[in-house]
Protein backbone atom coordinates (compact mmCIF):
# COMPACT_ATOMS: atom_id res chain seq x y z
CA UNK A 1 0.00 0.00 0.00
CA UNK A 2 2.86 2.30 0.94
CA UNK A 3 4.42 2.42 -2.37
CA UNK A 4 0.75 4.16 -3.89
CA UNK A 5 0.68 6.77 -1.20
CA UNK A 6 3.61 8.17 -3.50
CA UNK A 7 1.91 8.45 -6.32
CA UNK A 8 -0.27 12.12 -6.42
CA UNK A 9 -4.30 12.14 -5.83
CA UNK A 10 -5.58 12.01 -9.33
CA UNK A 11 -7.88 15.05 -10.43
CA UNK A 12 -11.68 14.77 -9.70
CA UNK A 13 -12.77 17.39 -12.19
CA UNK A 14 -15.83 17.64 -14.28
CA UNK A 15 -16.28 19.58 -17.42
CA UNK A 16 -19.57 21.73 -16.80
CA UNK A 17 -20.56 21.10 -20.48
CA UNK A 18 -20.43 17.71 -20.45
CA UNK A 19 -22.44 17.58 -17.26
CA UNK A 20 -24.87 19.62 -18.55
CA UNK A 21 -25.15 17.07 -21.83
CA UNK A 22 -25.18 14.54 -19.63
CA UNK A 23 -27.88 15.59 -17.27
CA UNK A 24 -30.05 17.06 -20.47
CA UNK A 25 -30.47 13.00 -21.77
CA UNK A 26 -31.46 12.68 -18.68
CA UNK A 27 -34.11 15.20 -19.03
CA UNK A 28 -35.22 14.07 -21.82
CA UNK A 29 -35.83 10.46 -20.78
CA UNK A 30 -38.64 12.22 -18.30
CA UNK A 31 -40.33 12.50 -21.91
CA UNK A 32 -41.79 9.33 -21.20
CA UNK A 33 -43.94 10.91 -19.21
CA UNK A 34 -45.39 12.86 -21.43
CA UNK A 35 -45.65 10.63 -24.08
CA UNK A 36 -47.32 8.05 -21.84
CA UNK A 37 -47.06 4.75 -20.51
CA UNK A 38 -47.43 1.92 -23.39
CA UNK A 39 -46.58 -1.54 -23.64
CA UNK A 40 -45.07 -0.96 -26.73
CA UNK A 41 -43.10 1.52 -25.28
CA UNK A 42 -41.70 -0.48 -22.45
CA UNK A 43 -40.78 -3.11 -25.21
CA UNK A 44 -38.99 -1.21 -27.43
CA UNK A 45 -37.17 0.48 -24.39
CA UNK A 46 -35.77 -3.17 -23.53
CA UNK A 47 -35.58 -3.86 -26.69
CA UNK A 48 -33.61 -1.42 -27.46
CA UNK A 49 -31.69 -1.46 -24.25
CA UNK A 50 -30.41 -5.57 -24.47
CA UNK A 51 -29.52 -4.63 -28.17
CA UNK A 52 -27.14 -1.95 -27.64
CA UNK A 53 -25.83 -3.86 -24.14
CA UNK A 54 -25.23 -7.00 -26.14
CA UNK A 55 -23.11 -4.60 -28.43
CA UNK A 56 -21.46 -3.13 -25.17
CA UNK A 57 -20.77 -6.19 -23.66
CA UNK A 58 -20.00 -8.50 -26.13
CA UNK A 59 -18.52 -5.37 -29.07
CA UNK A 60 -16.60 -2.94 -26.61
CA UNK A 61 -15.72 -4.88 -23.96
CA UNK A 62 -15.20 -8.83 -24.87
CA UNK A 63 -14.63 -7.97 -28.27
CA UNK A 64 -12.39 -4.78 -28.79
CA UNK A 65 -10.81 -4.24 -25.59
CA UNK A 66 -10.47 -7.99 -24.35
CA UNK A 67 -9.98 -9.73 -28.11
CA UNK A 68 -11.63 -12.92 -26.93
CA UNK A 69 -13.07 -13.57 -30.46
CA UNK A 70 -12.71 -13.17 -33.87
CA UNK A 71 -14.79 -11.65 -36.05
CA UNK A 72 -14.40 -10.36 -40.15
CA UNK A 73 -14.12 -6.63 -40.81
CA UNK A 74 -17.31 -5.61 -41.57
CA UNK A 75 -19.02 -7.57 -39.09
CA UNK A 76 -16.31 -5.78 -36.38
CA UNK A 77 -17.17 -2.05 -37.99
CA UNK A 78 -20.40 -3.07 -37.81
CA UNK A 79 -20.37 -4.22 -33.95
CA UNK A 80 -18.62 -1.21 -33.39
CA UNK A 81 -21.03 1.59 -34.64
CA UNK A 82 -24.39 -0.65 -32.98
CA UNK A 83 -21.69 -0.34 -29.95
CA UNK A 84 -21.85 3.90 -30.48
CA UNK A 85 -25.17 3.84 -30.74
CA UNK A 86 -25.41 3.94 -26.48
CA UNK A 87 -22.98 7.62 -26.36
CA UNK A 88 -20.65 5.88 -24.66
CA UNK A 89 -17.91 7.92 -26.50
CA UNK A 90 -15.50 6.25 -29.00
CA UNK A 91 -15.35 2.53 -29.62
CA UNK A 92 -11.40 2.86 -29.56
CA UNK A 93 -11.42 5.67 -26.71
CA UNK A 94 -13.80 2.72 -24.42
CA UNK A 95 -11.51 -0.17 -25.31
CA UNK A 96 -8.08 2.10 -24.39
CA UNK A 97 -9.25 2.97 -21.12
CA UNK A 98 -11.20 -0.81 -20.23
CA UNK A 99 -7.56 -2.17 -20.92
CA UNK A 100 -6.15 0.81 -18.69
CA UNK A 101 -8.18 -0.12 -15.89
CA UNK A 102 -7.43 -3.75 -16.01
CA UNK A 103 -3.87 -2.99 -15.89
CA UNK A 104 -4.19 -1.17 -12.77
CA UNK A 105 -7.30 -2.02 -11.33
CA UNK A 106 -7.88 -0.36 -7.83
CA UNK A 107 -4.27 1.04 -7.69
CA UNK A 108 -4.36 4.83 -7.98
CA UNK A 109 -3.91 4.62 -11.61
CA UNK A 110 -7.14 3.47 -11.95
CA UNK A 111 -9.20 6.12 -13.63
CA UNK A 112 -12.73 4.32 -12.30
CA UNK A 113 -11.67 2.84 -9.08
CA UNK A 114 -14.19 3.11 -6.42
CA UNK A 115 -11.94 2.39 -3.48
CA UNK A 116 -9.92 4.86 -4.25
CA UNK A 117 -11.73 7.64 -6.04
CA UNK A 118 -15.54 7.33 -4.31
CA UNK A 119 -18.31 5.27 -5.93
CA UNK A 120 -19.76 8.01 -7.62
CA UNK A 121 -16.31 8.80 -9.69
CA UNK A 122 -16.35 5.38 -10.48
CA UNK A 123 -19.48 5.29 -11.63
CA UNK A 124 -19.80 8.50 -14.23
CA UNK A 125 -17.22 11.30 -12.67
CA UNK A 126 -14.67 10.33 -14.71
CA UNK A 127 -16.56 9.84 -18.15
CA UNK A 128 -17.28 13.77 -17.40
CA UNK A 129 -14.07 14.61 -16.60
CA UNK A 130 -11.63 16.99 -19.23
CA UNK A 131 -9.28 14.48 -17.53
CA UNK A 132 -9.76 11.50 -19.54
CA UNK A 133 -11.24 12.87 -22.75
CA UNK A 134 -8.61 11.50 -25.25
CA UNK A 135 -7.93 8.17 -26.72
CA UNK A 136 -4.49 6.41 -26.00
CA UNK A 137 -3.81 5.13 -29.18
CA UNK A 138 -0.86 3.61 -27.51
CA UNK A 139 -2.91 1.19 -25.62
CA UNK A 140 -4.72 0.02 -28.73
CA UNK A 141 -2.34 -0.78 -31.14
CA UNK A 142 -4.34 -4.01 -32.62
CA UNK A 143 -7.60 -1.77 -33.09
CA UNK A 144 -5.92 2.12 -34.99
CA UNK A 145 -4.73 -0.29 -37.93
CA UNK A 146 -8.30 0.06 -39.29
CA UNK A 147 -9.13 3.50 -40.44
CA UNK A 148 -12.81 2.66 -40.42
CA UNK A 149 -12.43 2.56 -36.61
CA UNK A 150 -10.51 5.53 -36.36
CA UNK A 151 -13.13 7.59 -38.65
CA UNK A 152 -16.01 6.20 -36.12
CA UNK A 153 -14.02 6.87 -32.94
CA UNK A 154 -13.44 10.30 -34.21
CA UNK A 155 -17.07 10.79 -34.73
CA UNK A 156 -18.40 9.18 -31.73
CA UNK A 157 -22.02 10.41 -31.67
CA UNK A 158 -22.88 10.20 -34.90
CA UNK A 159 -24.04 6.69 -34.38
CA UNK A 160 -26.67 7.52 -31.88
CA UNK A 161 -27.67 10.24 -33.42
CA UNK A 162 -28.26 8.61 -36.49
CA UNK A 163 -30.20 5.53 -34.26
CA UNK A 164 -32.27 8.72 -31.88
CA UNK A 165 -33.50 9.62 -35.71
CA UNK A 166 -34.23 6.06 -36.64
CA UNK A 167 -36.05 4.87 -33.77
CA UNK A 168 -38.48 8.87 -34.36
CA UNK A 169 -38.83 8.27 -37.54
CA UNK A 170 -39.88 4.15 -37.22
CA UNK A 171 -41.87 4.39 -34.31
CA UNK A 172 -42.73 8.07 -33.75
CA UNK A 173 -42.40 9.92 -30.04
CA UNK A 174 -42.69 6.52 -28.43
CA UNK A 175 -39.70 5.57 -30.35
CA UNK A 176 -37.81 8.77 -29.47
CA UNK A 177 -38.57 8.87 -26.02
CA UNK A 178 -38.50 5.06 -24.72
CA UNK A 179 -36.49 3.34 -27.12
CA UNK A 180 -33.91 5.86 -27.77
CA UNK A 181 -33.56 8.97 -24.66
CA UNK A 182 -34.77 6.45 -21.82
CA UNK A 183 -33.19 3.57 -23.12
CA UNK A 184 -29.68 5.19 -23.14
CA UNK A 185 -29.73 6.29 -19.94
CA UNK A 186 -30.78 3.06 -18.77
CA UNK A 187 -27.86 1.56 -20.79
CA UNK A 188 -25.52 4.63 -19.23
CA UNK A 189 -26.43 2.80 -15.39
CA UNK A 190 -26.13 -0.57 -16.15
CA UNK A 191 -22.71 -0.16 -18.20
CA UNK A 192 -21.39 2.57 -15.54
CA UNK A 193 -22.66 -0.31 -12.90
CA UNK A 194 -19.98 -2.68 -14.11
CA UNK A 195 -17.13 0.00 -12.91
CA UNK A 196 -19.08 0.90 -9.85
CA UNK A 197 -21.79 -1.74 -8.30
CA UNK A 198 -19.59 -4.18 -9.32
CA UNK A 199 -16.17 -3.36 -7.87
CA UNK A 200 -18.36 -2.65 -4.41
CA UNK A 201 -21.03 -5.32 -4.07
CA UNK A 202 -21.50 -8.87 -4.49
CA UNK A 203 -19.22 -12.07 -3.75
CA UNK A 204 -15.34 -11.86 -3.63
CA UNK A 205 -14.95 -16.08 -5.42
CA UNK A 206 -11.56 -15.61 -6.77
CA UNK A 207 -8.58 -14.21 -5.57
CA UNK A 208 -7.61 -11.06 -7.24
CA UNK A 209 -5.36 -7.69 -6.20
CA UNK A 210 -8.37 -5.87 -7.05
CA UNK A 211 -11.94 -5.40 -5.32
CA UNK A 212 -13.78 -7.36 -8.52
CA UNK A 213 -17.14 -8.93 -7.21
CA UNK A 214 -19.97 -11.65 -8.96
CA UNK A 215 -23.40 -10.45 -8.96
CA UNK A 216 -26.25 -13.02 -10.36
CA UNK A 217 -28.73 -10.27 -10.46
CA UNK A 218 -26.29 -7.80 -11.95
CA UNK A 219 -25.47 -10.39 -15.05
CA UNK A 220 -29.00 -10.43 -15.59
CA UNK A 221 -28.80 -6.49 -16.16
CA UNK A 222 -25.47 -6.60 -17.77
CA UNK A 223 -26.22 -9.63 -20.02
CA UNK A 224 -23.74 -11.55 -18.03
CA UNK A 225 -21.28 -9.01 -17.02
CA UNK A 226 -22.14 -9.42 -13.36
CA UNK A 227 -19.67 -12.27 -13.26
CA UNK A 228 -16.98 -9.17 -13.00
CA UNK A 229 -14.60 -10.93 -10.14
CA UNK A 230 -14.08 -14.16 -12.98
CA UNK A 231 -13.40 -11.89 -15.72
CA UNK A 232 -10.86 -10.04 -13.73
CA UNK A 233 -9.67 -13.40 -12.37
CA UNK A 234 -9.45 -14.66 -16.01
CA UNK A 235 -10.22 -11.76 -18.73
CA UNK A 236 -8.95 -13.68 -22.21
CA UNK A 237 -12.18 -15.83 -22.04
CA UNK A 238 -15.40 -14.90 -23.97
CA UNK A 239 -17.41 -15.78 -21.83
CA UNK A 240 -17.63 -15.03 -18.12
CA UNK A 241 -20.15 -16.74 -16.54
CA UNK A 242 -17.62 -20.16 -15.12
CA UNK A 243 -20.29 -21.98 -14.46
CA UNK A 244 -23.73 -23.39 -16.26
CA UNK A 245 -25.51 -21.87 -13.96
CA UNK A 246 -23.63 -18.21 -14.06
CA UNK A 247 -26.30 -16.58 -16.83
CA UNK A 248 -24.01 -15.25 -19.50
CA UNK A 249 -26.41 -14.07 -22.77
CA UNK A 250 -23.75 -12.08 -24.23
CA UNK A 251 -21.67 -15.05 -24.19
CA UNK A 252 -24.50 -17.50 -25.52
CA UNK A 253 -24.58 -14.88 -28.41
CA UNK A 254 -21.07 -15.07 -29.50
CA UNK A 255 -21.24 -18.88 -28.97
CA UNK A 256 -24.45 -19.02 -31.61
CA UNK A 257 -22.48 -16.35 -33.84
CA UNK A 258 -19.57 -19.12 -34.05
CA UNK A 259 -22.26 -21.90 -35.30
CA UNK A 260 -23.34 -19.63 -38.16
CA UNK A 261 -19.98 -18.60 -38.77
CA UNK A 262 -19.76 -15.08 -38.12
CA UNK A 263 -17.75 -15.45 -34.98
CA UNK A 264 -14.32 -17.21 -35.17
CA UNK A 265 -11.71 -18.36 -32.52
CA UNK A 266 -13.69 -17.95 -29.87
CA UNK A 267 -11.69 -18.33 -26.73
CA UNK A 268 -12.69 -20.54 -23.73
CA UNK A 269 -11.82 -20.39 -20.09
CA UNK A 270 -9.90 -23.39 -19.13
CA UNK A 271 -11.94 -26.53 -17.70
CA UNK A 272 -10.07 -26.13 -14.51
CA UNK A 273 -12.12 -22.88 -13.79
CA UNK A 274 -15.24 -24.72 -14.57
CA UNK A 275 -15.97 -27.39 -12.13
CA UNK A 276 -17.09 -26.87 -8.77
CA UNK A 277 -14.74 -25.47 -6.21
CA UNK A 278 -12.76 -24.18 -8.67
CA UNK A 279 -11.89 -20.92 -6.93
CA UNK A 280 -10.64 -22.81 -3.59
CA UNK A 281 -8.40 -25.07 -6.07
CA UNK A 282 -6.78 -21.82 -7.55
CA UNK A 283 -5.83 -20.58 -4.82
CA UNK A 284 -3.88 -23.99 -3.51
CA UNK A 285 -2.67 -24.07 -7.07
CA UNK A 286 -1.27 -20.42 -6.84
CA UNK A 287 0.15 -20.83 -3.34
CA UNK A 288 1.74 -24.10 -4.65
CA UNK A 289 3.19 -22.25 -7.38
CA UNK A 290 4.55 -19.86 -4.77
CA UNK A 291 5.94 -22.38 -2.80
CA UNK A 292 7.80 -23.59 -5.74
CA UNK A 293 9.07 -20.70 -6.49
CA UNK A 294 10.14 -20.23 -3.11
CA UNK A 295 11.98 -23.96 -3.50
CA UNK A 296 13.83 -22.77 -6.46
CA UNK A 297 15.09 -19.20 -5.30
CA UNK A 298 16.29 -21.04 -2.34
CA UNK A 299 17.77 -23.77 -3.95
CA UNK A 300 19.63 -21.42 -6.22
CA UNK A 301 21.08 -19.28 -2.80
CA UNK A 302 22.17 -22.57 -1.28
CA UNK A 303 23.98 -23.34 -5.08
CA UNK A 304 25.71 -19.70 -4.33
CA UNK A 305 26.55 -20.34 -0.73
CA UNK A 306 27.54 -23.70 -1.71
CA UNK A 307 30.09 -22.33 -4.55
CA UNK A 308 32.04 -20.37 -1.83
CA UNK A 309 31.80 -23.08 0.61
CA UNK A 310 32.85 -25.51 -1.39
CA UNK A 311 36.56 -23.84 -2.54
CA UNK A 312 36.76 -23.18 1.49
CA UNK A 313 36.55 -27.12 2.14
CA UNK A 314 38.76 -28.13 -0.74
CA UNK A 315 41.25 -25.90 0.14
CA UNK A 316 41.34 -27.44 3.81
CA UNK A 317 41.14 -30.97 1.89
CA UNK A 318 44.19 -30.33 0.18
CA UNK A 319 46.07 -29.42 3.98
CA UNK A 320 44.50 -32.53 5.19
CA UNK A 321 45.59 -34.51 2.71
CA UNK A 322 49.11 -33.69 2.78
CA UNK A 323 49.11 -34.31 6.46
CA UNK A 324 47.62 -37.42 6.75
CA UNK A 325 50.32 -38.97 5.75
CA UNK A 326 52.33 -38.45 9.14
CA UNK A 327 52.44 -41.35 11.01
CA UNK A 328 52.39 -39.20 14.30
CA UNK A 329 48.61 -39.08 13.66
CA UNK A 330 47.98 -42.66 13.58
CA UNK A 331 46.54 -44.63 16.97
CA UNK A 332 45.78 -40.99 18.53
CA UNK A 333 42.36 -40.89 20.08
CA UNK A 334 41.99 -37.51 19.82
CA UNK A 335 42.51 -37.38 15.83
CA UNK A 336 40.20 -40.52 15.80
CA UNK A 337 37.36 -38.55 17.35
CA UNK A 338 37.89 -35.31 15.00
CA UNK A 339 38.06 -37.76 12.11
CA UNK A 340 34.72 -39.04 13.19
CA UNK A 341 32.82 -35.84 13.56
CA UNK A 342 33.92 -34.86 9.85
CA UNK A 343 32.00 -38.13 8.59
CA UNK A 344 28.86 -37.62 10.70
CA UNK A 345 28.98 -34.31 9.61
CA UNK A 346 29.62 -35.01 5.80
CA UNK A 347 27.10 -37.62 5.90
CA UNK A 348 24.60 -35.18 7.49
CA UNK A 349 25.28 -32.95 4.74
CA UNK A 350 24.72 -35.37 2.15
CA UNK A 351 21.24 -36.47 3.51
CA UNK A 352 20.23 -32.74 3.88
CA UNK A 353 21.23 -32.32 0.19
CA UNK A 354 19.03 -35.13 -1.16
CA UNK A 355 16.55 -33.83 1.43
CA UNK A 356 16.92 -30.53 -0.33
CA UNK A 357 16.40 -31.33 -3.98
CA UNK A 358 13.39 -32.93 -2.99
CA UNK A 359 11.98 -30.32 -1.01
CA UNK A 360 8.36 -29.91 -2.45
CA UNK A 361 6.92 -31.37 0.89
CA UNK A 362 8.97 -29.24 3.46
CA UNK A 363 10.07 -25.26 4.05
CA UNK A 364 12.05 -24.43 1.56
CA UNK A 365 13.74 -21.87 3.85
CA UNK A 366 13.91 -24.00 6.89
CA UNK A 367 15.93 -26.51 4.74
CA UNK A 368 18.60 -23.99 3.55
CA UNK A 369 19.06 -22.84 7.14
CA UNK A 370 20.07 -26.74 8.02
CA UNK A 371 21.89 -27.36 5.10
CA UNK A 372 24.43 -24.07 6.06
CA UNK A 373 24.31 -25.13 9.40
CA UNK A 374 25.09 -28.77 8.43
CA UNK A 375 28.08 -27.05 5.99
CA UNK A 376 29.49 -24.74 8.69
CA UNK A 377 29.41 -27.93 10.96
CA UNK A 378 31.57 -29.79 8.54
CA UNK A 379 33.64 -27.30 7.65
CA UNK A 380 34.81 -26.78 11.03
CA UNK A 381 35.17 -30.56 11.70
CA UNK A 382 37.81 -30.30 8.77
CA UNK A 383 39.40 -26.86 10.12
CA UNK A 384 40.16 -28.37 13.94
CA UNK A 385 40.80 -31.71 12.32
CA UNK A 386 43.75 -29.49 10.11
CA UNK A 387 44.54 -27.52 12.87
CA UNK A 388 44.87 -30.63 15.35
CA UNK A 389 47.67 -32.32 12.80
CA UNK A 390 49.16 -29.03 12.26
CA UNK A 391 49.64 -28.67 16.41
CA UNK A 392 51.44 -32.01 16.48
CA UNK A 393 54.29 -30.88 14.83
CA UNK A 394 53.40 -31.85 11.43
CA UNK A 395 53.31 -28.62 9.72
CA UNK A 396 54.60 -27.98 6.11
CA UNK A 397 55.03 -31.20 5.08
CA UNK A 398 55.12 -31.19 1.21
CA UNK A 399 51.30 -31.39 -0.61
CA UNK A 400 51.35 -34.77 -1.69
ZN1 LIG B 1 -12.63 -6.28 -18.91
ZN1 LIG C 1 -13.37 -4.06 -13.22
Amino acid sequence: MSTFEAVPALSKRVRPAAAIGFGLVHLAALGVVAVGFSWKGVLLCLASYYLRMFAITAGFHRYFAHRTYKLGRVSQFLLAFLGQTSAQKGVLWWAAHHRHHHRWSDTPQDIHSPRRRGFWWSHMGWILSPDYEETNFKAIPDLVKFPELVWLNDNMYLATMLYGLGMWLAFGWTGLFWGYFLSTVLLWHGTFSINSVMHVFGRKVFETTDTSRNSFVMALVTMGEGWHNNHHYYQSSASQGFRWWQVDPSHYLIWAGEKVGIVRERRRVPARLRVPGAPAAERIRVARERLDELTRSAVAAVEAAGDRWAERVDALAVRWVALKGEARLRGNQAFLELETSRNRAAERLIALQADYSAAAGRRAEELRDEVDAARAQFAEAMERLVAFAESLGAADPSPA
